[in-house]
């Protein structure tokens, strides 16, 4: 097992320290995913916009919170990623959408292996739902920024495949490179170039959606792992991360910057349709008690 997906027993000293560590490799770093959450409170339609800008902020820092979870919690680990190319071909047309025949076509051990993410998304949108008809301001902004959190993981190509850091095809440590490393360098860029489409909805057919979103995210696999290829210096010998220089992150950010706004802007469009779901199916309840409420959650 990759040290991405290995949990590790921490001491509570330890894993207060972890808190202190820098974003470790997981999905879109900790300020890719701020950057998106952000954008996705923007892209609500007006109403539910309304009652959730006033928390848009603590929304933004737990967005993060999914990752701190795995660091402690064995059973966080897989609820991140689905390794779609383990088990099915491109495009998955025959891919059980749901976590019951999904078990029932591969097995319950290799579904849990893959990857669970799809099945995660759901459930999120069926807690905060709950939160939101039991007016539960805590579990709102539980359930909201998680959820945020495994709609934005899927929408990173390598969440989708089971050459997640590229270490099936030379292209160890692309993970880190390419989510973190290189989205915190150019987070601005990112920023500017970002927009989401303003008050979509995954309409009643939720799992089918996910798919689509996950078909979507997956054609980019190839392109980030040839792009990393073209961006190293000819000749040169990359034995560790750190002997990626500036050169080489400036041209990875020229060959991947469109299909990355592109995905940032797709993944806050989809975080803002999963809360909508939820609030539709809660039958669309009055929340102008979040101001208040959760003030100093952050
Ligand atoms: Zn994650």
């Amino acid at each position: 097992m990759n040290a991405f997906r290995t949990f590790r027993t921490v001491s509570i000293a330890a894993m207060a320290a972890l808190f202190l560590l820098p974003a470790q490799t997981f999905s879109w770093g900790f300020a890719g995913h701020k950057l998106i959450t952000q954008k996705a409170v923007m892209a609500l339609r007006p109403q539910l916009r309304a009652y959730f800008l006033p928390i848009a902020d603590s929304l933004v820092a737990h967005s993060i919170d999914p990752d701190l979870w795995r660091r402690v919690d064995k059973a966080e680990s897989n609820r991140h990623y689905i390794d779609l190319d383990s088990v099915a071909t491109f495009p998955f047309d025959d891919f059980p959408v749901t976590y019951r025949a999904a078990v029932k076509k591969f097995g319950e051990n290799v579904i849990q292996g893959i990857g669970i993410a799809p099945w995660r998304i759901e459930e999120m949108v069926d807690s905060l739902s709950i939160a939101m008809k039991q007016k539960n301001s805590r579990l709102i902004l539980r359930y909201a920024s998680a959820l945020a959190h495994y709609v934005e993981d899927i929408h990173n190509p390598l969440h989708t495949t089971k050459n997640y850091d590229g270490q099936l095809t030379g292209n160890k440590g692309i993970h880190s490179r390419y989510e973190r490393w290189m989205v915190d360098t150019y987070l601005d860029q990112l920023d500017s170039a970002i927009h989401p489409e303003p008050g979509s909805s995954p309409g009643r057919r939720l799992m089918p959606t996910i798919f689509n979103w996950l078909r979507a995210s997956y054609v980019w696999v190839d392109n980030l792992l040839l792009a990393d290829r073209l961006s190293k210096t000819p000749g040169k010998r990359y034995t560790r991360n750190s002997s990626y220089e500036d050169a080489y992150y400036e041209r990875l950010f020229r060959h991947t910057r469109d299909f990355t706004v592109l995905q940032m802007s797709r993944a806050a469009t989809a975080v803002a349709a999963c809360w909508q779901l939820a609030w539709h199916k809660a039958g669309r309840p009055r929340l102008d008690f979040l101001d208040a409420e959760i003030a100093g959650t952050r």
